[in-house]
């Protein structure tokens, strides 16, 4: 008897194109012979389309490798309705990113069908995904964190001034200005100037009502993938170089010419320190299944910081997550074997 896995992907998110080449990269992987694959469409609208009219209706190609297995399956192209979901799935795969996905909603509504599924639960995915939420927490928690304070858009449309004038107190230049509730460097910009501070806080708040604003650190950036539920597992730190200023959505995702350092060229007691912290964070936020935590190392003081978390990372093989495990020892196959086994042992925990 195959396991039947549900894989959510597309979504209704700025990082909708992400989420489908992490998911055609988690499909490529599980073993027709284990796994029986049921593909799940969410178009940038919101439709839930199910089986082989999900790469059609989010406008993408079938992959071979599911194309072929898929006479097999009992699926067909059958159209079911979310509640039926429940007695079709084992669990589900949500490789979603960004918000109605990464943040909560998802898990939130899996919980009510009662189906097991990989990766945070509701409150770790809400809290990681809520940037001024995750900061209190990770103060709480005691972890080394940037200064910051949170703005709200009300506030700032009305009395632009004062707003500025108390981040250049409280933060001072350069700054970074940011949506609370984004991913993918969407909304963010630097700003080393008040001019340049009011036009950053007018592009956040098109984004967000809340925005975070901190100071801006020269710095490295450095990531942490964290495997695990109750005993949670890191593998070895992973740097970014940027290829432009700082690691914008353009850096991310188009120009193609970050560079990866894996592993990061790091002592061995600093990169010890970051796999302690990142299994720190991913406790403080109650995190499950997986997490890529991510930290700036200052250039000047060698001071880790903590920058934050995200618990459903970019998942291709070309990802930072999956590639730091498979540096660790743990290969693509393998890491999507241990994700469902750990969403089944949650599930189990939970009864
Ligand atoms: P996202 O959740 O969209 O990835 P981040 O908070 O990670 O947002 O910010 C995106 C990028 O902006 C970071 O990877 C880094 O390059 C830069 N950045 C963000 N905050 C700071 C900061 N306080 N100091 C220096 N660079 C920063
Ligand atoms: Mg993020
Ligand atoms: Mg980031």
């Amino acid at each position: 008897q195959r396991l039947r896995i549900g894989v959510l992907f597309g979504g209704r998110s700025g990082e909708h194109e992400v989420s489908i080449q992490s998911a055609k990269s988690l499909m490529q992987a599980l073993d027709p012979s284990r796994y029986e694959i049921l593909p799940i469409g969410i178009s940038k609208t919101g439709e839930w389309v199910f089986g082989l009219q999900a790469f059609a209706a989010l406008q993408t190609s079938v992959p071979d490798y599911l194309a072929n297995s898929y006479q097999a399956s009992n699926w067909g192209d059958c159209a079911m309705s979310l509640a039926q979901l429940q007695s079709l799935v084992d669990v589900v795969f949500p490789v979603l990113h960004g918000s109605f996905g990464e943040d909560g909603t998802i898990q939130g509504m899996l919980e009510m069908l009662n189906i097991p599924y990989v990766g945070a639960g509701v409150l770790a995915s809400a809290v990681g995904m809520d940037k001024l939420f995750m900061k209190r927490i990770f103060g709480v928690a005691g972890l080394p964190q940037c200064a910051y304070c949170s703005v709200m858009r009300q506030e700032f449309e009305s009395d632009e001034n004062a707003v500025i004038s108390s981040i250049e107190r409280e933060i001072g230049f350069p700054c970074f200005v940011k949506p609370a509730n984004l991913g993918s460097s969407v909304g963010i910009s630097k700003a080393k100037n008040r001019e340049q501070l009011k036009q950053a806080l007018e592009t956040a708040a098109q984004y967000d009502r809340k925005l975070i604003v901190e100071e801006g650190l020269n710095v490295r950036e450095v990531e942490v993938a964290v495997l695990g539920n109750d005993s949670p597992l890191a593998s070895v730190p992973g740097e970014i170089v940027p290829s432009s200023e700082f690691y914008d959505y353009e850096a991310k995702y188009m120009s193609g010419s970050s560079e990866l350092m894996i592993p990061a060229n790091l002592p061995e007691d600093q990169s010890k320190q970051l796999q302690m912290l990142a299994i720190q964070a991913f406790q403080a936020i109650d995190g499950s299944g997986l997490a890529r935590v991510d930290f700036f190392i200052e250039k000047e003081t060698n001071r880790i910081l903590i920058n934050e978390i995200n618990t459903m990372p970019g998942f291709t093989i070309y990802s930072m997550y999956p590639k730091l495990w498979e540096a660790t020892g743990v290969p693509y196959i393998e890491l999507v074997g241990r994700l469902i086994s750990l969403a089944l042992e949650r599930f189990a925990d939970k009864q």
